[in-house]
């Protein structure tokens, strides 16, 4: 008999493809499967019991934002205490790499205050330079990335509302290849955010067809996820369709102010996938979003410096037109200001307000109503006071949408968080990001244990397999011979997300600051322990993936 480096003895194994569980050991090697056969068959030097678990492969999160956070916290704590396994980075437009010396300030005012912490050199011209930075540091998980189209605009033209030049085109095209070369999965879109809000189709078409030529895909953060929708939608598919690309529809719920339900975007998804069109969708499974108050500013001056704003704010003309362009959304801004537009100013709590201390845990409709004053002025006031630092939970999508996209065959489960953790720098201030703890064992709790709306295989696949079809990751994502020991180990009886804070909000905050969940036991990357029952292990297993085509 066989004596393996290590044996996971007594599992219900979900081999991640949405077969139903079965009971089994599965032997560990160097890092890959090595065997799966019925409990009490296989020998190992060393043994960890499941007792009746289930062993599960590790979860593949499609879209995050950990760019920069996971130079920071390279041992990706947050991610893979939810038993994460594999991130995908460089959503919604937005990647560090490539960057030019000329737009560095662009770069930085996209991505916060994160950008200026020692770990965040910026020394990484291309995306290539950015990829091997990622894997000096080491890893907690596999990170896996795609290329922004807002990153390729700024290295080209900057911050620009205008369509480039044929030559700043061309500079975005070779800056893309560049890109794909070194192990891009594709590229993203965010068109809500500037500088993805100023590009055209035929920009972007243009750009795939790039993708195409590399066998990448399109991930778009889709123009409008609310009264456009469905043409949003539609405006992805042709994208797809005419640069021969797969398309993958971001977080795509519809969020408060759009006219139908989840079903009708599905619809369009269906029918392209009916004529031999390759579109899926990720969705994660939180109703509510903690920006800041300037992110529901009109493009142009949402990042402006602080005192900037306010003197837009405290001239009344000013004033007057910025509202007047929040309601009218003609380049329609990011889900939560369907909220402004349509005055729902019961569903935005505020979280943090430095300047305000007595607003926090307050609806703005409420201070509004304690101030005697307009709910759209009191929101401008409180950024007057408090800058950037104003951050307000808004609830902008209903859970008849979640469960919707949940059980939808063509959607996968992400989290659209990013790595943290419950010290230094990435908890400061404290976070309201419950997706970047909770995600995965929060499906597994809620819809899955306490309500049937996913089976447990279903709701692994989506987790795992899918995903990694998605990326083209054909050795993850499932548990047989030879694929990469990429493996969770979870109780469902005990699974408990503990930073998820449901609609309408109790003060404070349920499960805020939040915490890792329970019923995560054991959390393996590449055949190395990383979670082990009491936490993390400090092991940096994890790879920078490449796609290869
Ligand atoms: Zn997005």
């Amino acid at each position: 008999m066989t004596t393996y480096d290590l044996v996971l003895a007594n599992g219900r194994i979900l081999d991640g493809c949405g077969n139903p569980w079965f009971w089994g050991d599965l032997a560990i090697q160097q890092g890959r499967i090595v065997e799966i056969a019925p409990t009490g068959t296989l020998q190992g030097r060393q043994t960890i019991d499941a007792a009746g678990r289930f062993v599960a492969p590790g979860f593949i999160d499609i879209h995050t934002h950990s760019d920069l956070s996971i130079l920071v916290n390279h041992r990706a704590e947050s991610a893979v205490r939810q038993g994460v396994t594999t991130q995908l980075i460089g959503n919604c437009g937005m990647s560090p790499a490539p960057v030019v010396e000329a737009h560095i300030s662009e770069m930085h005012r996209q991505w916060g205050p994160i950008s200026d912490q020692p770990e965040v050199s910026w020394d990484w011209p291309s995306f290539e330079q950015y990829l091997e930075t990622l894997q000096g540091g080491g890893l907690g998980i596999n990170i896996a990335s795609l290329a922004g189209h807002g990153a390729l605009r700024i290295a080209a033209m900057g911050l620009e509302e205008r369509a480039p030049t044929l030559s700043e085109l061309k500079q975005m095209k070779e800056l893309l290849a560049e890109a794909m070369q070194a192990g891009a999965f594709g590229m993203s879109t965010g068109l809500v955010y500037p500088p993805g809000c100023y590009a055209s189709t035929d920009e972007i078409i243009a750009l795939c067809q790039v993708v195409s030529r590399f066998h990448g895909m399109y991930a778009s953060h889709i123009r409008g996820e609310r009264e456009t929708i469905l043409e949003a939608v539609a405006e992805a598919i042709r994208i797809g369709r005419e640069a021969s690309v797969p398309v993958q529809i971001s977080h795509n719920a519809p969020k408060f102010g759009a006219p139908c339900d989840a079903s009708a975007n599905l619809h369009l998804v269906e029918e392209a996938r009916a004529i031999g069109q390759d579109v899926t969708v990720d969705n994660d499974v939180h109703t509510d979003l903690a920006p800041t108050l300037t992110g529901g500013l009109p493009q142009e001056i949402q990042d402006l410096p602080a005192n900037q704003i306010a003197a837009l704010l405290q001239d009344p003309e000013k004033r007057e037109a910025i509202r007047k362009e929040i309601v009218e959304d003609r380049k329609p801004a990011f889900g939560p200001v369907g909220l402004l537009k349509h005055g729902q100013w019961q569903r935005i709590t505020m979280l943090h307000a430095p300047k305000s201390p007595e607003v926090i845990g307050k609806t703005i409709q409420v201070i509004a109503s304690e101030r005697g004053r307009d709910p759209f002025d009191t929101y401008f006031d409180l950024i007057i006071d408090n800058g950037h630092e104003a951050e307000a939970i808004f609830d902008y999508i209903d859970d008849t949408n979640i469960r919707l996209l949940l059980q939808h065959p063509a959607v996968m489960i992400c989290s659209d968080g990013q790595v943290l953790a419950p010290y230094g720098f990435l908890n400061e201030p404290i976070p309201y990001q419950p997706c970047s703890y909770g995600e995965f064992p929060g499906v597994l709790e809620r819809y899955v244990r306490d309500e049937p709306v996913l089976s447990i295989q279903e709701a692994i696949r989506k987790m795992t397999s899918f995903p990694a079809q998605r990326l083209g990751l054909r050795d993850r994502g499932v548990l047989r011979s030879a694929a990469r020991a990429d493996i969770v180990i979870f109780d469902l009886e005990r699974m408990h997300d503990r930073a998820t804070n449901l609609y309408p909000h109790t003060y404070p905050f349920e499960n805020y600051p939040h915490q890792y969940p329970d019923g995560i036991d054991y959390v393996f990357v590449n055949g190395v322990l990383v979670v082990d029952g009491e936490g993390h292990t400090s092991a940096l297993p994890g790879k920078v993936l490449r796609h290869r085509n």
